[in-house]
């Protein structure tokens, strides 16, 4: 089967960009794995009209509006590979089916790797998080942690005391030079060297606990994670760019990648997501994408 425009990914972004195109009476299929990168928490924050709503609420919402226009279609599945070029792409699934496009939207997202350190990966999203705007209100005004995986660890340490009292873990993993201690000091800043041993939930909040044993109550952990993206974007030649957190697909102003015909959008183009922004980037690449459906590429 052949469309204007197949959206890889149906999570806010692709959702954004193939409402646009839906609205402009475009052919449209998305194709959804259904891993939402924050599927591990239970309330999404920071976006309006929806601060406080759980995630998969807002996109079953966004999913049943976009399928009653009647041009789009979906698929549940996952992309293995794209190839072909602008007007004539060909997408195939890990089920076996295969579609033709004129377009691609990349929406797929990125993944998280999360610190090794033990009982973390079970409280992600739960009590240990990565965004202070999303998260960092609803804990309060005291013990707030930040494990370090690397120097990365400085802008969260900074600017965590706005949102409560925070200690930087710095856990073997960065050693801040004398020019860093004195920012921390100044923004109130606790430093506490030496490893992380594990981590536990406990009745309000977590348990971090040290390998000499030094035990700290917290409300929560803030950590910088690595962000992978799908191997679809260098499949297809798209140009990579280094962010902080680990490479995303390059784009211009207007959504547009390297390669003629292939849009990219949310977290996989952007160093630091939300919904917020998935959904405006979303929105731009599904305007950027007509645009080339009706004046060509
Ligand atoms: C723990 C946590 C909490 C968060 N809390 C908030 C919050 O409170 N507020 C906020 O604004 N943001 C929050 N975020 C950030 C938010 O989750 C992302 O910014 C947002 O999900 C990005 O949207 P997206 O559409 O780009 O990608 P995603 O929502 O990650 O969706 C990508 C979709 O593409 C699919 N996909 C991937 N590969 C393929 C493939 N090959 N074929 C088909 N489908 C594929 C995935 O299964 C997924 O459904 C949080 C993130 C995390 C990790």
């Amino acid at each position: 089967m052949s469309f204007d425009t197949v959206i890889i990914g149906g999570s806010y972004a692709g959702m954004a960009a193939g409402l646009q195109l839906a609205r402009a009476r475009r052919k449209i299929l998305l194709i959804d794995a259904g891993q939402p990168r924050n599927r591990f928490t239970s309330h999404s924050h920071g976006f309006l009209t929806q601060d406080g709503a759980p995630p998969a609420e807002i996109a079953a919402e966004a999913r049943s509006q976009l399928m009653e226009y009647p041009t789009v279609e979906w698929h549940t599945g996952r992309v293995e590979a794209v190839t072909g070029a602008a007007d004539n792409f060909l997408v195939a699934l890990a089920d076996g089916s295969t579609y033709q496009a004129r377009r691609i939207i990349l929406a797929a997202g990125v993944t998280d790797e999360l610190p090794g350190l033990p009982g973390l990966a079970e409280l992600w999203g739960k009590r240990v998080f990565h965004c202070p705007y999303c998260h960092g209100y609803e804990l309060g005004k005291e013990g707030i942690g930040v494990l370090a995986t690397s120097e990365l660890a400085m802008p969260h340490g900074l600017m965590l005391p706005d949102w409560g009292a925070t200690t930087l873990f710095l856990n073997d993993a960065f050693e801040p030079n004398a020019e860093q201690l004195a920012q921390l000091k100044a923004r109130g800043t606790q430093v506490e060297y030496g490893a992380a041993a594990r981590i536990s939930a406990q009745a309000e909040g977590v348990e971090l606990v040290m390998q000499d044993d030094r035990v700290f109550p917290l409300e929560g952990l803030f950590v910088a994670p690595r962000i992978h993206l799908s191997p679809l974007a260098a499949q297809l030649g798209c140009e990579l760019e280094e962010s902080p957190m680990g490479n995303i697909v390059k784009t211009d102003a207007m959504q547009a990648t390297s390669i003629p015909g292939v849009f990219a959008c949310g977290d996989l183009a952007r160093g630091a997501g939300s919904v917020t922004f998935a959904v405006a980037d979303g929105a731009m690449a599904g305007l950027s994408t007509h645009r080339t459906l009706m004046s060509g590429i």
